[in-house]
């Protein structure tokens, strides 16, 4: 038979904050000595006051709002019940019914050049739980991650390949570092997945029955466990066995899952408010102010891009550098055409600056500048040609090219009686060339073209001059 895979993650990552998730110490536990940075809170020690940490809850909505959830006025801090050596308060403090954030979703582009959005069905805050080394002569235990901040991000079952949960997993990790939220760097602990997935017979509606794999550390175990999962449970299905609906750990060095408990064994959280935390409020003042901190996401600017009418490949090489975008999105305010900003931004511009050695923050030639030379162009004000002449000074001086244009009388030529004037005095001085087109040669037209872009420094359009001659020469 053949199977279609359905996967829902669960991502934990660290929050970057200083300090804890509720208590004074520090966050930054990355290879220092266990038992180094805890006290009487995050070690449980009875009567002892969790305080929430502000900038963990900022970062944590910060990422919310970055996943497009929505962010609730009220959310509240649950104890989730449940007994380990490593868990020193006997409970974790986490989030049930109502969480900080829910109902977002991220857009993930595959190989083949589609796209997906993969729901995000909530984001919540919890603290992490210590850890324990087993050695031979018996288990050791670490406290320094005891109580540090995360946010665990839970997706709808959404994906359907490998491909897709790989892309996604990725996707998250970079909106997670772009937006400041956590560091998310594996290596170190701060980014780990539990992977949802159940297998149905392609073309069925309804799901089957999932396992979870828990603690995949790095992509590449994520990877190999989809694989191995779906081989697991498509062998299991084939031979017209049920799914056991449980959880499963992952075995880094043999590469497979086994199995640790299964549903009927599944521990009672039994979750309750968290009564020595108050409530979290957060107002629309505060999403606000949050949101004015969040840098608007590459995606979404290439999105932008291509909506006001770059090319795709444009759009990335302009969203890509955020000093790009930043200058680019400033000119275009000024010139009012995203495509041509953007040709004379990335060639000729760019062009300039890598010949300078320099890069588009130091630019000589400021951003409302090349805007404003690019609406001369786009009014018809100077043609093209006049504009790449007389980019080099404007560039090195970072002149004011409408004031530049104006001095240097280089604006078209819009009067077309001075220009038929000066089309008569040059078909006058040249009855040889006159002789020729008349008789045929049409490309000889040229020739007088020439001499009266000449004769107007440039000044006049082609297109005019053309229409003119013919116009002339046909009586
Ligand atoms: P739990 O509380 O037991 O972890 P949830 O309902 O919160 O269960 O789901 C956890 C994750 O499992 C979510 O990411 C969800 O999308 C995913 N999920 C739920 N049902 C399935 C299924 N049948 N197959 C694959 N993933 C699933
Ligand atoms: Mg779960
Ligand atoms: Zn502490």
């Amino acid at each position: 038979m053949e199977y279609e895979a359905v996967v829902g993650l669960e991502i934990h990552c660290r929050i970057s904050s200083k300090t804890k998730m509720f208590c004074r110490c520090s966050n930054d536990i990355f290879n220092e000595k266990p038992n180094t940075h805890i006290c009487p809170i995050c070690t449980g020690f009875p009567g002892m006051l969790p305080l929430m940490n502000k900038e963990a809850l900022e970062k944590g909505v910060r990422g919310a709002l970055a996943l497009g959830c929505n962010i609730p006025e009220y959310s509240k801090m649950d104890r989730k019940s449940y007994f380990y050596p490593d868990l020193p308060l006997g409970y974790q403090i986490s989030q049930y019914d109502l969480p900080v954030s829910e109902k977002g979703n991220i857009t993930i582009k595959k190989e083949d050049g589609t796209t997906k959005d993969i729901g995000v069905t909530r984001l919540h805050l919890e603290n992490d739980a210590g850890k324990l080394t087993h050695t031979a002569g018996g288990s050791l235990v670490d406290f320094n991650r005891a109580g540090t901040p995360l946010v665990e991000i839970v997706s709808e079952p959404d994906m359907r390949t490998r491909e897709e949960v790989s892309l996604y997993a990725r996707q998250i990790q970079k909106i997670m570092r772009y937006v400041g939220t956590s560091d998310a760097d594996m290596e170190k602990g701060q980014m780990r997945f539990d992977l949802n997935i159940s297998l149905r017979p392609k073309g069925q509606e309804e799901f089957g029955i999932r396992s979870e794999v828990k603690n995949l550390n790095s992509f590449r175990s994520l990877e190999k466990a989809f694989d191995y999962e779906f081989q697991r449970q498509s062998e299991i299905l084939d031979g017209g066995g049920k799914v056991v609906q449980e959880t499963r750990g992952w075995d880094d060095n043999k590469e497979i899952t086994t199995s640790q408990r299964s549903k009927e064994e599944a521990a009672d959280y039994r979750y309750f408010p968290e009564p020595d935390i108050p409530p979290i409020i957060i107002t629309k003042e505060m999403i606000e102010e949050i949101k004015k901190g969040i840098p608007e996401l590459p995606e979404a600017k290439v999105q932008k891009y291509i909506e006001m009418g770059l090319s795709e490949i444009d759009a990335n090489n302009i969203a890509a550098d955020s000093h790009l975008a930043e200058y680019f999105e400033k000119a275009f305010g000024i010139s009012g055409d995203a495509k041509k900003t953007s040709n004379w931004l990335l060639s000729e511009l760019l062009g300039l600056i890598k010949a300078d050695g320099l890069s588009i923050s130091d630019s000589k030639l400021a951003a409302e500048n090349l805007g404003k030379l690019v609406k001369l162009i786009v009014e018809g004000a100077i043609n093209g040609k006049i504009a790449k002449d007389i980019f080099g000074e404007i560039y090195s001086n970072n002149l004011d090219p409408e004031k530049y244009v104006e001095e240097k009388g280089l604006k078209v030529m819009e009067d077309t009686g001075e220009l038929e004037r000066i089309c008569q005095e040059v078909i006058d001085r040249n009855p040889a060339i006159v002789a020729d087109y008349k008789g045929g040669k049409e490309k000889a037209i040229g020739g007088l073209v020439g001499q009266i872009m000449g004769a107007t420094k440039g000044s006049a359009n082609p297109k005019s001059v053309n229409e003119i001659l013919r116009k002339l020469l046909s009586n």
